[in-house]
């Protein structure tokens, strides 16, 4: 959801616009699950979940919430089974180096 009550900058819209485009075209293909592109992994190291900030947009932004991805304790964990490989946590996690998808 795209929050019109506060400045943003272009990048920034454009990447919330784009993250939203993206997951909502992953919900609606039939078998996204099923596509295997590669697995996210998460630097516990650099998430800062990990250190306590209680982020969890990885989470919150994944079309596959709960398959792919999955909270515990309030601390993300992929699921490597499920987890496509699509990106969109990448592309939408505030912390550079957090998640990465590999092959
Ligand atoms: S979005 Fe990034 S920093 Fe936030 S919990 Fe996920 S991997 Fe960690
Ligand atoms: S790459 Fe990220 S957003 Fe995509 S399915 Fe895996 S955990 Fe979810």
């Amino acid at each position: 959801m795209i929050d019109n009550t506060t400045p943003v900058t272009r990048k920034a819209f454009l990447k919330q616009g784009l993250t939203t485009v993206l997951s909502h075209l992953a919900q609606g293909l039939p078998g996204f699950d099923l596509i295997q592109m590669g697995t996210a992994v998460i630097e516990l190291t650099v998430c800062t979940a990990f250190q306590g900030s209680g982020c969890r947009v990885c989470y919150d932004v994944c079309p596959i919430q709960d398959d792919a991805i999955q909270l515990t304790e309030g601390l993300p964990q992929i699921m490597p089974d499920h987890c496509t490989g699509c990106g969109v946590c990448v592309y939408e996690c505030p912390t550079p180096e957090a998640i990465r998808v590999v092959s």
